[in-house]
Protein backbone atom coordinates (compact mmCIF):
# COMPACT_ATOMS: atom_id res chain seq x y z
CA UNK A 1 0.00 0.00 0.00
CA UNK A 2 1.40 3.37 -0.64
CA UNK A 3 1.64 6.28 1.69
CA UNK A 4 1.63 9.87 1.55
CA UNK A 5 4.62 11.04 3.87
CA UNK A 6 4.14 14.35 3.85
CA UNK A 7 1.97 16.35 0.83
CA UNK A 8 3.64 15.36 -1.83
CA UNK A 9 6.40 12.92 -0.81
CA UNK A 10 4.89 9.51 -0.90
CA UNK A 11 6.45 5.48 -0.11
CA UNK A 12 5.76 2.69 -2.92
CA UNK A 13 6.63 -0.77 -1.18
CA UNK A 14 7.61 -3.12 -4.23
CA UNK A 15 8.41 -6.78 -3.13
CA UNK A 16 11.91 -8.45 -3.98
CA UNK A 17 10.86 -11.81 -4.15
CA UNK A 18 12.83 -14.75 -3.14
CA UNK A 19 15.21 -12.28 -1.86
CA UNK A 20 15.84 -11.96 2.10
CA UNK A 21 15.32 -8.41 1.79
CA UNK A 22 11.84 -9.16 1.18
CA UNK A 23 10.52 -5.68 -0.18
CA UNK A 24 11.81 -2.11 -1.47
CA UNK A 25 10.75 1.13 -0.59
CA UNK A 26 10.83 3.51 -3.61
CA UNK A 27 10.14 7.19 -2.41
CA UNK A 28 8.38 9.29 -5.20
CA UNK A 29 8.29 13.24 -4.56
CA UNK A 30 5.90 14.87 -7.28
CA UNK A 31 6.67 18.28 -8.34
CA UNK A 32 4.54 20.53 -10.51
CA UNK A 33 6.89 20.11 -13.34
CA UNK A 34 9.12 17.18 -13.36
CA UNK A 35 8.95 14.19 -10.23
CA UNK A 36 11.47 12.23 -8.75
CA UNK A 37 11.41 8.34 -8.18
CA UNK A 38 13.96 7.28 -5.48
CA UNK A 39 15.16 3.51 -6.42
CA UNK A 40 12.83 0.91 -8.54
CA UNK A 41 13.01 -2.73 -7.51
CA UNK A 42 14.78 -5.92 -9.65
CA UNK A 43 14.10 -6.25 -13.14
CA UNK A 44 11.26 -8.99 -12.71
CA UNK A 45 7.54 -8.58 -13.47
CA UNK A 46 6.23 -8.34 -9.23
CA UNK A 47 8.39 -5.91 -8.68
CA UNK A 48 6.78 -3.74 -12.07
CA UNK A 49 3.33 -4.57 -11.10
CA UNK A 50 3.46 -3.24 -7.62
CA UNK A 51 5.53 -0.29 -8.76
CA UNK A 52 3.61 0.79 -11.52
CA UNK A 53 0.41 0.54 -9.44
CA UNK A 54 1.88 2.42 -6.76
CA UNK A 55 2.77 5.24 -9.34
CA UNK A 56 -0.91 5.19 -11.00
CA UNK A 57 -2.22 5.70 -7.59
CA UNK A 58 -0.10 8.80 -6.83
CA UNK A 59 -1.48 10.36 -9.82
CA UNK A 60 2.16 11.35 -10.99
CA UNK A 61 2.54 12.49 -14.74
CA UNK A 62 4.46 9.32 -15.70
CA UNK A 63 5.43 11.72 -18.97
CA UNK A 64 7.46 13.72 -16.73
CA UNK A 65 9.58 11.26 -14.51
CA UNK A 66 13.01 11.09 -13.58
CA UNK A 67 14.60 8.27 -11.53
CA UNK A 68 17.29 8.54 -9.04
CA UNK A 69 18.94 5.41 -8.09
CA UNK A 70 20.79 5.31 -4.20
CA UNK A 71 23.04 2.99 -5.38
CA UNK A 72 24.01 0.76 -8.34
CA UNK A 73 22.68 -2.65 -6.78
CA UNK A 74 19.74 -4.12 -9.39
CA UNK A 75 17.02 -4.15 -6.48
CA UNK A 76 17.48 -0.20 -6.59
CA UNK A 77 18.18 0.02 -9.95
CA UNK A 78 16.03 -3.05 -11.74
CA UNK A 79 13.44 -0.87 -13.29
CA UNK A 80 15.25 2.49 -13.96
CA UNK A 81 14.90 2.33 -17.99
CA UNK A 82 11.33 1.00 -17.87
CA UNK A 83 9.73 3.28 -15.69
CA UNK A 84 11.53 6.66 -16.78
CA UNK A 85 9.56 8.62 -18.97
CA UNK A 86 10.83 9.17 -22.86
CA UNK A 87 12.78 12.65 -22.19
CA UNK A 88 13.25 11.37 -18.61
CA UNK A 89 16.96 11.61 -16.32
CA UNK A 90 18.00 8.36 -14.39
CA UNK A 91 20.81 9.79 -11.97
CA UNK A 92 23.21 7.52 -9.65
CA UNK A 93 26.16 8.66 -7.85
CA UNK A 94 29.34 9.29 -10.04
CA UNK A 95 31.43 6.45 -8.30
CA UNK A 96 28.78 4.25 -9.23
CA UNK A 97 28.42 5.62 -12.39
CA UNK A 98 31.53 3.46 -14.20
CA UNK A 99 29.76 0.50 -12.91
CA UNK A 100 26.68 0.75 -15.58
CA UNK A 101 29.17 0.30 -18.51
CA UNK A 102 28.71 -3.52 -19.55
CA UNK A 103 32.62 -3.76 -20.20
CA UNK A 104 33.36 -2.55 -16.60
CA UNK A 105 30.80 -4.96 -15.39
CA UNK A 106 32.27 -7.73 -16.91
CA UNK A 107 35.41 -6.59 -15.69
CA UNK A 108 34.21 -6.27 -12.46
CA UNK A 109 32.94 -9.60 -12.28
CA UNK A 110 36.04 -11.37 -13.66
CA UNK A 111 37.96 -10.16 -10.94
CA UNK A 112 35.85 -10.40 -8.26
CA UNK A 113 35.43 -14.26 -9.16
CA UNK A 114 39.24 -14.36 -9.77
CA UNK A 115 40.09 -13.24 -5.83
CA UNK A 116 37.34 -15.47 -4.28
CA UNK A 117 38.90 -18.13 -5.69
CA UNK A 118 41.96 -17.47 -4.11
CA UNK A 119 40.35 -16.38 -0.95
CA UNK A 120 39.48 -19.85 -0.77
CA UNK A 121 35.92 -20.18 -2.71
CA UNK A 122 35.48 -23.83 -4.30
CA UNK A 123 35.64 -23.17 -8.25
CA UNK A 124 32.50 -25.55 -8.98
CA UNK A 125 30.55 -22.46 -5.55
CA UNK A 126 31.57 -19.84 -7.45
CA UNK A 127 30.53 -21.12 -10.70
CA UNK A 128 27.26 -21.06 -9.40
CA UNK A 129 27.31 -18.02 -8.27
CA UNK A 130 28.16 -16.40 -11.12
CA UNK A 131 25.29 -18.03 -13.11
CA UNK A 132 22.59 -17.09 -10.34
CA UNK A 133 23.84 -14.09 -7.99
CA UNK A 134 20.66 -11.49 -8.43
CA UNK A 135 23.43 -8.88 -8.88
CA UNK A 136 24.61 -9.72 -11.94
CA UNK A 137 21.62 -10.80 -13.83
CA UNK A 138 18.32 -8.25 -12.46
CA UNK A 139 19.85 -5.17 -13.91
CA UNK A 140 18.12 -2.67 -16.16
CA UNK A 141 20.67 -3.59 -19.03
CA UNK A 142 21.65 -0.37 -20.16
CA UNK A 143 23.99 1.50 -21.44
CA UNK A 144 26.29 3.97 -19.36
CA UNK A 145 25.09 7.06 -21.20
CA UNK A 146 22.09 6.27 -20.42
CA UNK A 147 22.50 7.49 -16.62
CA UNK A 148 23.37 10.94 -15.53
CA UNK A 149 25.87 10.95 -12.73
CA UNK A 150 25.74 13.23 -10.01
CA UNK A 151 27.98 13.95 -7.25
CA UNK A 152 27.63 15.86 -3.59
CA UNK A 153 26.13 18.41 -2.80
CA UNK A 154 23.88 18.68 -6.18
CA UNK A 155 20.38 19.80 -5.45
CA UNK A 156 17.49 18.63 -6.80
CA UNK A 157 14.53 21.29 -6.52
CA UNK A 158 10.99 19.82 -7.15
CA UNK A 159 8.11 21.98 -6.01
CA UNK A 160 8.90 23.23 -2.98
CA UNK A 161 11.10 20.50 -1.65
CA UNK A 162 15.51 21.01 -2.09
CA UNK A 163 16.92 17.48 -1.72
CA UNK A 164 20.52 17.61 -1.20
CA UNK A 165 23.03 14.76 -2.42
CA UNK A 166 25.20 13.49 0.35
CA UNK A 167 27.97 10.68 -1.41
CA UNK A 168 28.55 8.27 1.62
CA UNK A 169 30.87 5.63 0.48
CA UNK A 170 30.40 1.88 1.80
CA UNK A 171 27.74 -0.03 1.28
CA UNK A 172 28.28 0.83 -2.77
CA UNK A 173 31.05 2.70 -4.01
CA UNK A 174 28.50 5.64 -5.02
CA UNK A 175 26.09 5.12 -1.86
CA UNK A 176 24.05 7.85 -1.86
CA UNK A 177 21.89 9.67 0.57
CA UNK A 178 19.22 12.33 0.20
CA UNK A 179 18.68 15.68 2.36
CA UNK A 180 16.07 17.36 3.07
CA UNK A 181 17.35 19.77 5.56
CA UNK A 182 13.81 21.76 6.00
CA UNK A 183 11.66 19.23 6.76
CA UNK A 184 14.72 17.51 8.48
CA UNK A 185 13.69 14.43 6.06
CA UNK A 186 16.77 11.73 5.00
CA UNK A 187 16.86 9.36 2.53
CA UNK A 188 19.19 6.56 3.64
CA UNK A 189 19.39 3.87 0.80
CA UNK A 190 21.12 1.23 1.92
CA UNK A 191 23.42 3.46 4.19
CA UNK A 192 21.18 2.92 7.16
CA UNK A 193 18.87 -0.25 7.19
CA UNK A 194 16.86 -0.47 10.73
CA UNK A 195 15.69 -4.19 10.34
CA UNK A 196 18.84 -5.57 8.61
CA UNK A 197 22.49 -4.83 8.50
CA UNK A 198 23.49 -3.49 5.58
CA UNK A 199 26.06 -5.79 4.25
CA UNK A 200 29.52 -4.44 3.32
CA UNK A 201 31.78 -6.04 1.14
CA UNK A 202 35.10 -5.67 -1.15
CA UNK A 203 34.97 -4.19 -4.34
CA UNK A 204 37.58 -4.21 -7.13
CA UNK A 205 37.95 -0.53 -7.80
CA UNK A 206 38.04 0.88 -4.55
CA UNK A 207 39.89 -0.44 -0.66
CA UNK A 208 39.03 0.07 2.69
CA UNK A 209 34.93 -0.51 2.01
CA UNK A 210 33.96 -1.00 5.91
CA UNK A 211 36.19 1.99 7.43
CA UNK A 212 34.57 4.18 4.41
CA UNK A 213 31.66 2.78 5.86
CA UNK A 214 31.89 3.60 9.54
CA UNK A 215 33.33 7.25 8.88
CA UNK A 216 30.10 8.05 6.58
CA UNK A 217 27.82 6.68 9.42
CA UNK A 218 29.80 9.26 11.76
CA UNK A 219 28.97 11.65 9.56
CA UNK A 220 25.18 11.09 9.29
CA UNK A 221 25.12 10.74 12.47
CA UNK A 222 25.60 14.70 13.27
CA UNK A 223 22.80 15.65 10.57
CA UNK A 224 19.37 16.55 12.86
CA UNK A 225 17.40 14.72 11.32
CA UNK A 226 13.49 14.03 12.19
CA UNK A 227 12.63 10.73 9.54
CA UNK A 228 14.82 8.37 8.19
CA UNK A 229 13.38 6.76 5.23
CA UNK A 230 15.69 3.49 4.61
CA UNK A 231 15.09 1.82 1.25
CA UNK A 232 14.14 -1.41 2.91
CA UNK A 233 11.58 -2.03 5.62
CA UNK A 234 11.00 -0.05 8.92
CA UNK A 235 12.26 3.42 9.88
CA UNK A 236 13.69 3.85 13.43
CA UNK A 237 15.65 6.15 15.32
CA UNK A 238 18.77 6.93 13.25
CA UNK A 239 21.03 7.82 16.20
CA UNK A 240 19.91 4.90 18.02
CA UNK A 241 20.14 2.63 14.91
CA UNK A 242 23.82 4.09 13.87
CA UNK A 243 25.12 3.25 17.55
CA UNK A 244 24.04 0.31 16.58
CA UNK A 245 25.55 -0.41 13.30
CA UNK A 246 29.31 1.52 14.77
CA UNK A 247 29.03 -1.42 17.91
CA UNK A 248 27.87 -4.17 15.34
CA UNK A 249 30.90 -3.83 13.22
CA UNK A 250 33.22 -3.09 16.52
CA UNK A 251 32.43 -6.38 17.76
CA UNK A 252 32.63 -8.00 14.07
CA UNK A 253 36.06 -6.95 13.96
CA UNK A 254 36.98 -7.85 17.02
CA UNK A 255 35.70 -11.74 16.12
CA UNK A 256 37.33 -11.75 12.65
CA UNK A 257 41.09 -11.04 14.11
CA UNK A 258 40.01 -13.27 17.35
CA UNK A 259 39.56 -16.15 14.44
CA UNK A 260 42.93 -15.38 13.03
CA UNK A 261 44.63 -15.04 16.31
CA UNK A 262 43.34 -18.80 16.86
CA UNK A 263 44.06 -20.41 12.90
CA UNK A 264 46.41 -18.49 11.38
CA UNK A 265 46.59 -18.87 7.45
CA UNK A 266 43.36 -20.03 7.42
CA UNK A 267 41.74 -18.31 3.91
CA UNK A 268 39.01 -15.83 4.29
CA UNK A 269 36.42 -18.55 3.29
CA UNK A 270 37.17 -20.87 5.96
CA UNK A 271 37.21 -17.74 8.30
CA UNK A 272 34.00 -16.98 7.39
CA UNK A 273 32.49 -20.51 8.18
CA UNK A 274 33.83 -19.92 11.76
CA UNK A 275 32.21 -16.23 12.11
CA UNK A 276 28.72 -15.94 13.49
CA UNK A 277 25.83 -14.79 10.99
CA UNK A 278 22.09 -14.10 11.23
CA UNK A 279 20.92 -17.01 8.75
CA UNK A 280 19.01 -19.84 8.64
CA UNK A 281 20.71 -22.92 8.17
CA UNK A 282 22.30 -25.61 10.09
CA UNK A 283 25.91 -24.91 9.27
CA UNK A 284 28.46 -23.19 6.64
CA UNK A 285 27.91 -26.25 4.35
CA UNK A 286 24.59 -25.80 4.05
CA UNK A 287 24.55 -21.97 3.62
CA UNK A 288 22.54 -20.56 0.25
CA UNK A 289 25.76 -20.35 -2.14
CA UNK A 290 24.56 -16.66 -2.86
CA UNK A 291 24.33 -15.49 0.91
CA UNK A 292 27.80 -17.43 0.73
CA UNK A 293 29.08 -14.78 -1.55
CA UNK A 294 27.70 -12.23 0.35
CA UNK A 295 29.54 -13.70 4.06
CA UNK A 296 32.76 -13.80 2.51
CA UNK A 297 32.45 -10.62 1.01
CA UNK A 298 31.53 -9.46 4.08
CA UNK A 299 34.34 -11.18 6.31
CA UNK A 300 36.87 -9.50 3.91
CA UNK A 301 35.78 -6.54 4.43
CA UNK A 302 36.83 -6.92 8.05
CA UNK A 303 40.01 -8.25 7.22
CA UNK A 304 40.66 -5.57 4.92
CA UNK A 305 40.14 -2.71 8.12
CA UNK A 306 42.26 -5.66 10.05
CA UNK A 307 45.14 -4.96 7.41
CA UNK A 308 44.93 -1.06 7.30
CA UNK A 309 45.10 -1.18 11.22
CA UNK A 310 48.35 -3.38 11.43
CA UNK A 311 46.41 -6.43 13.07
CA UNK A 312 46.81 -8.65 10.46
CA UNK A 313 48.75 -9.75 7.37
CA UNK A 314 47.35 -12.07 4.13
CA UNK A 315 50.43 -14.23 3.41
CA UNK A 316 50.57 -16.57 0.13
CA UNK A 317 49.84 -20.28 1.49
CA UNK A 318 51.64 -23.05 -0.09
CA UNK A 319 48.34 -24.11 -1.92
CA UNK A 320 48.69 -20.44 -3.72
CA UNK A 321 45.16 -19.22 -1.39
CA UNK A 322 45.52 -16.13 0.37
CA UNK A 323 45.86 -16.51 4.02
CA UNK A 324 45.48 -14.41 7.08
CA UNK A 325 47.57 -14.02 10.05
CA UNK A 326 47.99 -12.23 12.98
ZN1 LIG B 1 19.03 -2.67 -1.40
Amino acid sequence: MIKEIIPNLYSIPVPLPNNPLKELNAYLVKGPDRSLLIDTGFNLPPCWEALEAGLNETGVDRSRLDVLVTHIHTDHTGLSARVVSPEGKIYIGELDHPFTAQTFEDWFWEEMDRRFLKEGFPAEEVEVVSRTNPARHLGPQLDISAYTPVKEGEVFQIGDYRLEVLSVPGHAPGQLCLWMEEQGILFTGDHVLFDITPNIAVWANMDNMLGRYLENLKRIRAYPVKLALPAHRHSGDLVERIDQLLVHHRNRVAETLSIVEKYPGMTAYDITGRMTWDIRAKSWEDFPLNQKWFAVGEALAHLELLIQEGTVKPITREDGMVGYTP
